[in-house]
C-alpha cells in the first residue's frame, strides 16, 4: 500500500493498472457507449488498448475479446466497437 498518491484504475480490457490520467473513462447509457459524465457506473480503457482499438484492422482475437468485454459492461449485445471508435475519433 505504498502507492496511494496517484489514483490508479484498472483497464477493463487488459486488466492492467494505470494512472487515472492515462485512462479514458466511459460508461454505458441506454445501451449506448458514451464518455463518462459523472453519473452512474463507469469503466476505464488504457492508452495501450485505445491504440489497439484505433487501428483500422483490429486483430480477430482482440476484436472478439474487446467486443465481449464491452457487451458485458453494457449488459447488451451490440456493435460496441464501432461506437467506441466513434468516441475515440472525437476525443482526440
Ligand atoms: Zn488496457
Amino acid at each position: 500500500m505504498a502507492n496511494l498518491k496517484k489514483p490508479v484504475r484498472m483497464c477493463v480490457f487488459c486488466r492492467n493498472r494505470h494512472e487515472q490520467k492515462n485512462l479514458l473513462r466511459l460508461k454505458c447509457e441506454n445501451k449506448k457507449l458514451v464518455l463518462y459524465d459523472g453519473y452512474n457506473r463507469s469503466f476505464y480503457i488504457c492508452c495501450n488498448c485505445i491504440t489497439l482499438i484505433d487501428q483500422y484492422d483490429i486483430k480477430k482475437k482482440y476484436y472478439r475479446r474487446i467486443e465481449n468485454t464491452l457487451c458485458k459492461q453494457c449488459k447488451n449485445k451490440d456493435n460496441y466497437i464501432v461506437e467506441l471508435k466513434e468516441i475515440l475519433t472525437y476525443v482526440r
